[in-house]
């Protein structure tokens, strides 16, 4: 059908390159939109699969049928995705303030997040305490300022917010098109290129276009501003800034590096109810949040010798993974989500869990997407997905090969088996 199908879905799940891979979380005050955002990535990206379609600048089908836009929604510990050429795994991030531990033992297993903020209520009490959160997780982020269609919406005063509330240092990457029931898209101060959404009878369109003659001059001033902050991380940035030799892509490899090491956060905006700009934000995981490689090894203890040991996210290296969230299925039963740090596991084989000291069954590996489950044959370091089977396996505990065994460090979780309907 697609150039995409065949990129990804088509291709075996085991033999994806890490490199695209995007563990990610989406974290927001409550209310702020964090679950429509996420069943919009789930459509958008779904889309991709059900009718083999990328947008490419040209005008794109943007409707979302009523039918369509119920029953899309996050209901496990992890769900899959992909986009263009990304795959990216969306860890359910309890939200509530009441649920700090489920945030920090999710925050320990992905390796970046979106952090959502409503562009009216803007970076409220709440969002504080998640931030600071993944702050000691040095999780990276990128920040989406939702809601950007409502009354009193104002994107510039969520980044002033989010500079000083939360001693972020944060920088537009977009700048809106218009306010309130006018926006209508945002200007990409990168590219220097409009995404435009227009409403029509058939719904919404969604285009790629030349910058609006009126918001030339601002989004000059707020690239400017842009570079100039990059240019203060990075020396070399900086050179190539003064001699004007500076492409899209060195300023995307720049905020990268510098999401990674956790001194900048982009900022995106949209309506995720109206469907605006969920396509750009899609892309800005892609661009700015690490793959696994991207970021150090991962430390544990041998249990027989106490020797410190760093696992790295190589499927060549022994097997180790952590056990971080239960949930009791109907149909499966019990299912241990994993997060593999190294190696690899193969349905059908058995590891050992460092932390109880047993050897637990691998009978089924499962990926879980949005509308349907993928068995798997094996799954690799990098990864995280689901494993029916396992009698002892408690949220926090290690898993590897009995040869060199390890136990990571985790939080000491209290964890109650949670039951889906
Ligand atoms: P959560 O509590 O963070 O998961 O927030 P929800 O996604 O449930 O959204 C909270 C409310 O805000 C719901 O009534 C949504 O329909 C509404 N909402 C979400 N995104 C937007 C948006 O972009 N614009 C507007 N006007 N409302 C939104």
């Amino acid at each position: 059908m697609s150039k995409v199908i065949a990129n990804n879905k088509a291709e075996k799940f085991e033999d994806f390159d890490i490199a695209k891979v995007r563990n990610i979380g989406i974290m927001a005050h409550i209310d702020a939109g964090k679950t429509t955002v996420t069943e919009r990535i789930l459509y958008y990206t779904g889309k991709i699969h059900r009718i083999g379609e990328v947008h490419e600048g040209t005008a794109t089908m943007d409707f979302l049928p009523q039918e369509q836009e119920r029953g899309i929604t996050i209901s496990s510990a992890v769900t899959t995705c992909f986009w263009r050429d990304c795959r990216i795994n969306i860890i359910d991030t309890p939200g509530h303030v009441d649920f700090t531990v489920e945030v920090e033992r999710s925050l320990r297993v992905l390796d970046g997040a979106i952090a959502v903020f409503c562009g009216v209520g803007g970076v409220e009490p709440q969002s504080e305490t998640v931030w600071h959160q993944a702050d000691r997780y040095k999780v990276p982020r990128i920040a989406f300022v939702n809601k950007l269609d409502r009354i009193g919406a104002d994107f510039y005063a969520v980044v002033d917010a989010m500079r000083k509330k939360l001693s972020a240092n944060a920088h537009p990457v977009q700048i809106p098109i218009g306010r309130e029931a006018d926006f209508v898209g945002v200007v990409d101060l990168i590219e220097m290129r409009a995404y435009l959404y227009d409403v029509d009878e058939e719904g919404i369109q969604y285009r790629v276009s030349d910058i609006p003659s009126e918001y030339i001059e601002e989004a000059r001033k707020w690239r400017e501003a842009l570079l100039e902050a990059l240019s203060e991380l990075d020396e070399q940035f900086m050179e190539r800034y003064f001699e004007d030799t500076i492409t899209p892509e060195d300023i995307r490899q720049v905020i990268r590096a510098k999401v990674i090491s956790g001194e900048f956060v982009p900022v995106l905006g949209g309506s995720a109810l109206k469907n605006k700009c969920i396509q750009p934000l899609l892309d800005a995981v892609t661009w700015y949040l690490p793959s696994p490689l991207d970021l150090p090894p991962v430390v544990g203890k041998n249990p027989v010798t106490g020797e410190k040991v760093e696992r790295r996210p190589l499927p060549e290296e022994p097997f180790a993974a952590l056990v971080f969230k239960i949930l009791m299925d109907p149909h499966a039963g019990k299912i241990s989500f994993i997060r593999i740090y190294s190696g690899t596991i193969k349905s059908g084989s058995y590891v050992f869990n460092a932390s109880k000291g047993v050897k637990e069954r691998v009978s089924r590996l499962l990926v879980i997407h949005a509308n349907h489950r993928e068995d798997v044959a094996e799954a690799k370091a990098g990864d995280l997905c689901g494993v029916v089977g396992m009698r002892s396996a408690t949220t926090g505990d290690t898993l590897c090969d009995e040869e060199h065994p390890v136990v990571l460090e985790s939080l000491a979780f209290p964890e109650p088996v949670i039951s889906v309907a």
